[in-house]
């Protein structure tokens, strides 16, 4: 993350080889989070190897279905190029119990939020230098 971003709806990552998995699987409309196959074990957040025994990880799609785990509202206007109010949330995937990414909230009013809401991801292209980069974000399911 750096300071002279070009204004953007949200912070931008910068991709390698760890990550692009993550930050550009929305081209076809996959949410991949890193799989260890050793230990059976998603994990988040975002790793080269396994937490627990070092086994390289390999991204793997997941359905994108979960639950807000945790949520705050934003009322600061830290980035004058991103419209206050807006929901920052911890997500909890369907897949395990602990696995977990930091998001956004999106399409809907930020007072429906709530802890348990069931969301599902979607995505938000930017472009960035010779990449583009699908920021997952969630919505409340409809189903
Ligand atoms: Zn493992």
């Amino acid at each position: 993350m750096s300071d002279d971003a070009p204004p953007s709806m949200r912070m931008l990552p910068a991709l390698d080889d760890h990550n692009r998995a993550f930050w550009t699987g929305g081209a076809d409309g996959a949410l991949r989070i890193p799989f260890c196959t050793a230990c059976g074990v998603w994990v988040s957040p975002l790793a080269a190897e396994c937490p627990k025994c070092d086994s390289v990880l390999e991204p793997r799609p997941v359905s994108g279905r979960g639950t807000v785990f945790t949520y705050t509202v934003n009322y600061q206007p830290f980035n004058p190029s991103v419209p206050v109010p807006y929901v920052i949330a911890i997500v909890e995937l369907e897949e395990q119990a602990d696995l977990r990414i930091a998001s956004n909230i999106v399409d809907c009013e930020p007072d429906s939020v709530r802890i348990g809401l069931p969301v599902e991801v979607r995505f938000e292209r930017q472009d960035v230098v010779d990449e583009s980069v699908y920021m997952p974000v969630f919505a409340p399911r409809t189903d």
